[in-house]
């Protein structure tokens, strides 16, 4: 079968026949399914480019397919799934060890040894079938089909904001004077993938949100804010000068993985109580506090937490998201798929996973 492969750690990216020996295969427990297909993240890119040193071919190999975004559709059926359904797989398969990847929530492993498709250690979803166990498996329903690529991506977020809630319940009360979180105010940094879907949680959870950039937003990234009523902030005006306006944040997200001194500028905007979380893998740099900062950090009960992949349950959560968003929000929703392309298109399927272009949302390889 045809299949996206890397061969780590050199740089660059193939259209490959690859062997599936499906008389070899035990198939017994999995279900077949049959790539429709891929969304590309900036790991894929990462990968390609050679950047990510901590990629690794499944063991005895020295090629990896690809991928870790799908949606297939179930071929060859059983152990609860029909021939037709949508699925969509999970990434983080973990390490089979600890107990936290024993109960399904290797986004928690500790030993550090976790196989992540596509990634780390197992091949990934960029290819025309996939063997895969149910239990690794999300049902898609069909109304979400044409978005339901971002369930992957979500899944992260969803895991994220259920860190924040859980950690936040530290706090007698963190909610408004009616229960809910409509007098919150959120900060998100950054206007990529995870950026743009971190404001929707925040929107959906109640949360007044701002996201910001250090520079003015494209047509289709206002676009797609307008309708959940996010407010664009351009960070080069100086943090300073948005708390002076809206005052302190309650929640601070930093989606913009890039200088680890952004910390810096984000720390001081907490509010009592806050909660700075860092999704975004800072490349360079590094940050500083003063003694006066940390100590207010300390007075005022602040936290700074680590967020990291969602498991099934966060991917049916998205599911759910996704699925309301399409009726609340259906201008964005119907923005956030910005190309398909036709893996028969092969130098544009290269291209697209060595580039990000400028507005890029979600770009989705289909199968044919
Ligand atoms: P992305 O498309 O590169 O988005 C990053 C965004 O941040 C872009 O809009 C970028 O602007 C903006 N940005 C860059 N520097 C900034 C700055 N100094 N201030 C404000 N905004 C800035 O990446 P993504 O796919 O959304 O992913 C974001 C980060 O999350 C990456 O680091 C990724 O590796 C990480 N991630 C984490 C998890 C997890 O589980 N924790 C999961 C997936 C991804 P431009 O558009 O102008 O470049
Ligand atoms: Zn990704
Ligand atoms: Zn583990």
């Amino acid at each position: 079968m045809r299949a996206i492969v890397v061969k780590p750690p050199k740089p660059g990216v193939e259209i490959n026949d690859v062997k599936i020996d499906e008389d070899k295969l035990s198939t017994i427990g999995l279900v077949k399914i049959k790539v429709l297909e891929n969304g590309i993240c900036g790991t894929d890119r990462e990968i390609v480019s050679g950047k990510r040193t901590s990629v690794k071919p499944p063991a005895g190999k020295d090629e990896l397919i690809l991928g870790h975004e799908a949606i297939g559709i179930v071929e060859v059926g059983g152990y609860g799934l029909k021939e037709g359904e949508l699925v969509m797989p999970i990434n983080k398969r973990g390490c089979g060890k600890c107990l936290n990847c024993l109960v399904g929530r290797p986004d928690f492993c500790e030993t550090g040894e976790g196989l992540v498709a596509g990634t780390k250690g197992l091949d990934g979803f960029m290819r025309e079938y996939l063997y895969d166990d149910p239990k690794y498996l999300v049902k898609i329903p069909l109304a979400i089909k044409d978005i339901a690529i971002l369930a992957q991506p979500l899944a992260d977020i969803e895991k994220s904001v259920e860190a924040i809630l859980t950690t936040q319940k530290r706090v007698p009360i963190w909610t408004c004077d009616d229960g809910t979180f409509n007098c919150k105010k959120a900060l998100v940094v950054g206007t990529g993938p995870t950026g743009i879907l971190f404001s929707l949680i925040l929107r959906t959870y109640g949360f007044q949100v701002w996201i910001a950039n250090r520079r003015e937003l494209l047509d289709n990234e206002k676009e797609i804010l307008e309708e959940p009523g996010i407010i664009f902030y351009n960070s080069e005006n100086g943090y300073d000068n948005l708390v002076k306006s809206e005052g302190k944040f309650d929640l601070i997200i930093d989606t913009s993985g890039a200088s680890a001194s952004i910390m810096q500028h984000l720390v001081p905007l907490l509010q009592i109580n806050g909660v700075l979380g860092l999704f975004g893998f800072p490349r360079y740099d590094n940050f500083s506090l003063d003694y006066k900062t940390v100590q207010d950090f300390v007075i005022n009960n602040r936290i700074i937490i680590g967020l990291d992949n969602g498991q099934k349950p966060h991917f049916q959560q998205a599911v759910i998201h996704l699925a309301s968003w399409k009726s609340l929000w259906p201008k964005t929703t119907s923005k956030m798929i910005t190309k398909v392309i036709s893996i028969s298109n092969e130098r544009e399927v290269i291209s697209s996973l060595r580039e990000k272009l400028p507005g890029e949302i979600k770009v989705i390889i289909r199968w044919e």
